[in-house]
């Protein structure tokens, strides 16, 4: 009673680690809220919205897979949730219900934070569905040197690119797509990156959506491997090892887009108290 009330919604949701970091970034600054999850039915998204706002909700992060009913629902959108196409942080002001992405925000600080530079970087993002959208403003707005999107069907690759194009040549950044295909027939050719990000879903059943030959040329032992997925070490983090590269996991960009969620919702006041490193480090501990 009396404390503003927040959610995650997704399907499945039971072993969201959103509540844990939400219910210690409150602790951090001293805030009383109280933060649930919801499992709307896979087309129900939009009537348990309506009942949690209705009810008084105040905001809701919006996880697999209702970040696009959320971008339907959300009365305003906020431009880079335009941008990112998809929504994965609510909140209401006014009685106007706001659609934000900090997905892209939160991979950022977190690739900062672990030390890479992205300014002048030659980045390959491998991938071309949501995540990968939601990413790309915010690693544009770096101004990387290059940034190169390799996906299965390179038709998704190549829509990305259309998309991005403007702000890729307003940040001075070469912008290219390729098929996941041409990639590894140029195994030989291919130059080593800087940063290599995979945001496909290979992951999730632990294959590596490039093959050791393409791994070999794509790494050396200055190159930085980042895996959206959480967890575990996968197979795409293992080629990267076996070179030398330096790795990561996606855990700290769940924990900084969920920081970023927080202060949306309770204030910038809170950013001065809140520490999502320390959040992090708990969540590797359990
Ligand atoms: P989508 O379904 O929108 O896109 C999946 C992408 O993966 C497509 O580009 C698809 O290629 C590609 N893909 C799937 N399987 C393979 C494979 N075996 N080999 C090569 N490419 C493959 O998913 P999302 O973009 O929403 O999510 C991608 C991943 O990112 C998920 O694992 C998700 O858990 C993770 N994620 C992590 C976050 C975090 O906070 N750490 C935040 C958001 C997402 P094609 O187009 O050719 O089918």
């Amino acid at each position: 009673p009396g404390k503003d009330v927040y959610a995650v919604a997704g399907n499945p949701i039971t072993h969201s680690k959103s509540p844990l970091i939400h219910q210690r970034f409150a602790q951090q600054s001293q805030q009383k809220i109280h933060y649930g999850f919801l499992q709307p039915e896979l087309d129900a998204f939009k009537k348990t919205a309506d009942t949690f706002f209705s009810a008084g909700g105040k905001g809701m992060n919006v996880t697999v897979p209702f970040k696009l009913d959320a971008r339907e629902f959300a009365h305003q959108l906020t431009p880079r949730a335009q941008l990112a196409g998809a929504v994965n942080t609510l909140y209401i002001q006014n009685a106007i219900i706001y659609g934000d992405n900090t997905d892209g925000a939160g991979l950022v600080r977190d690739l900062l934070v672990q030390g890479i530079a992205l300014r002048g970087a030659r980045i390959l993002l491998l991938g071309a569905g949501g995540a990968s959208r939601g990413v790309m403003g915010p690693l544009l707005e770096q101004a990387p040197k290059q940034l190169v999107i390799a996906n299965r069907s390179a038709d998704k690759a190549n829509e990305l690119v259309q998309l991005f194009g403007a702000l890729a040549t307003s940040h001075q950044v070469f912008l290219q797509s390729v098929a996941l295909g041409d990639l590894e027939k140029s195994a030989n050719t291919n130059t080593p990156f800087d940063l290599v990000i995979n945001a496909t879903a290979a992951g999730l059943t632990d294959e590596s959506p490039i093959s050791d030959a393409a791994a070999s040329t794509i790494f050396t032992s200055k190159s930085f491997a980042y895996d959206m997925v959480y967890g575990k070490t996968t197979a795409f983090m293992r080629q990267a090892l076996y070179r030398g590269a330096r790795v990561s996991d996606g855990l700290g960009m769940l924990v900084e887009q969920a920081a970023d969620a927080f202060l949306i919702w309770r204030g910038a006041d809170c950013s001065q108290k809140i520490d999502p490193r320390a959040v992090l480090n708990e969540l590797r501990s359990l």
